[in-house]
C-alpha cells in the first residue's frame, strides 16, 4: 500500500487497515468534572484502541496530569503503548516549576509538557457565553472571572526577559529528551516566541497544538515546520459539535458556549488543503475526543484516517501524519520498554 486510493475501487476495510500501527496523540478518557461526562475511560479505550491495533495513545488531562492515568492502564492493558503528560492550567498554579518536577517524575513516563488549554491567557480571555443572542467573553460578562481567573492565566511575553518561573520551567524540559513542549491554547505571537525559548534552551522536541496552529498562516507554518516543529492537527477542529464540550469551571456560569454561535468557519476543504501545503511530514494528527456527546476516540480515528482518503491523501502521507510522525515525537522507537516510565534515569535534576 504506497498510493492513492484508486477512485474506482474503494473499500470498506482501508481506514481499518490504516488503524493498524496508528497512536492518537490528543485522547481525553477523563475522570473530569460530574457536570461533564466523557465517553469512555482510560482502560476502555485503551482497549478498543488495541483491539484496532492502534500502537499507542496520550491520554490529556486540562485539570493536570495524566501519567498517572497512563501508568495504571500500562500495568494492565499490555499489547499497547499508553503516555501521559501534564498541562499547565490554574488547577495546579499555571506557571508552576514544582508541579513540571513532580509531573516528570510521577511513575508512568510523561512525555510532554503543554502551556496549557483552558487557562492560557489567549483562550481564557476568548471562552464566551451568550447573552441574547450574542457570544459575550465571560470576563466582559463576568467581572469575577476576569479578577481570579484571567488575571491567573498564563502569558509568554512576546519579547524582552522572561520570568524565573518560565526559565526553571524550560529547563526541566530541555533536560528530558524524550518529554515534548506543546505551546498550549497560546496566541500567534506566543508561538513564536515559545519556539525561540525553546531552540535557546535546548529543547529538542516541540509541539504547535491545534489551536495555536489554527492562528499561523501556511508559510508561518512551514517556516516552524522547516525548524523542526512539529504541527498538530485534531479531528475536533473539523469534526465536532456546535455545543459546550469541555467544563474546565466547576461554576456553571462559567461554561465556553461561544460556538453555540457560528464564529469561524473551518471547512473541511481548507483545513485538508493547509495540511497538503504545510506538508505531512511536518504534521501529526490526534482526535482530541472523549466528551459524550462525540464518537469515541477510535472511532474519531478512523473518521480522520477515511476523511484524508476522500480528500486524497496517499497511504504514505497517512501513516506520517497518524503513525510515523507521532512515534518520532514520542520516541517510541527509542524506548525500550515503550510507555514505562524513565523516571530512574534522572535521579536529579537542575
Ligand atoms: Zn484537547
Amino acid at each position: 500500500m504506497t498510493e492513492s486510493e484508486d477512485f474506482y475501487f474503494r473499500t470498506m476495510e482501508l481506514p481499518d487497515e490504516l488503524l493498524v500501527g496508528a497512536i492518537d496523540t490528543h485522547v481525553h478518557a477523563g475522570p473530569v468534572l460530574a457536570s461533564n461526562p466523557g465517553h469512555s475511560d482510560p482502560i476502555e479505550i485503551a482497549l478498543e484502541a488495541r483491539a484496532a491495533g492502534m500502537r499507542a495513545i496520550v491520554y490529556y488531562d486540562v485539570f493536570g496530569g495524566s501519567s498517572g492515568t497512563a501508568w495504571m492502564v500500562n500495568r494492565h492493558v499490555p499489547g499497547i503503548a499508553t503516555y501521559g503528560a501534564y498541562l499547565m492550567n490554574s488547577g495546579h498554579g499555571g506557571l508552576n516549576p514544582r508541579a513540571i518536577k513532580t509531573a516528570l517524575h510521577i511513575e508512568g513516563g510523561c512525555r510532554m509538557i503543554s502551556f496549557g488549554s483552558h487557562c492560557t491567557h489567549h483562550q481564557a480571555s476568548r471562552e464566551s457565553t451568550v447573552i441574547d443572542g450574542k457570544a459575550v467573553p465571560l470576563h466582559e460578562a463576568y467581572p469575577k472571572f476576569a479578577a481570579e481567573e484571567l488575571s491567573r492565566a498564563i502569558r509568554i511575553p512576546a519579547e524582552g526577559a522572561i520570568s524565573d518561573e518560565l526559565a526553571e520551567i524550560l529547563e526541566l524540559v530541555a533536560a528530558r529528551p524524550e518529554v515534548y513542549l506543546n505551546t498550549g491554547h497560546v496566541s500567534h505571537d506566543e508561538v513564536f516566541r515559545i519556539v525561540e525559548l525553546a531552540e535557546e534552551y535546548g529543547i529538542g522536541k516541540v509541539l504547535v497544538s491545534h489551536p495555536a496552529r489554527g492562528l499561523l498562516s501556511v508559510a508561518e507554518q512551514k517556516d516552524l515546520a522547516a525548524r523542526g516543529v512539529y504541527l498538530e492537527g485534531a479531528l475536533v477542529d473539523i469534526f465536532a459539535t456546535a455545543v459546550p464540550l469541555t467544563h474546565y469551571y466547576v461554576e456553571r456560569d462559567y461554561i465556553d458556549r461561544g460556538f453555540e454561535i457560528p464564529r469561524t468557519t473551518r471547512p473541511v476543504p481548507t483545513y485538508m488543503e493547509t495540511l497538503r501545503e504545510v506538508g505531512p511530514e511536518h504534521i501529526v494528527l490526534g482526535t482530541d475526543y472523549g466528551v459524550r456527546n462525540l464518537p469515541t476516540a477510535v472511532q474519531g480515528m478512523r473518521t480522520w484516517i477515511t476523511l484524508l482518503l476522500d480528500y486524497g491523501f496517499t497511504v504514505d502521507q497517512i501513516r506520517a501524519m497518524t503513525a510515523d510522525n507521532p512515534a518520532r515525537m514520542l520516541g517510541i522507537d527509542d524506548d525500550p520498554e515503550p510507555a514505562r516510565s524513565r523516571v530512574a534515569q534522572y535521579p536529579e535534576e537542575p
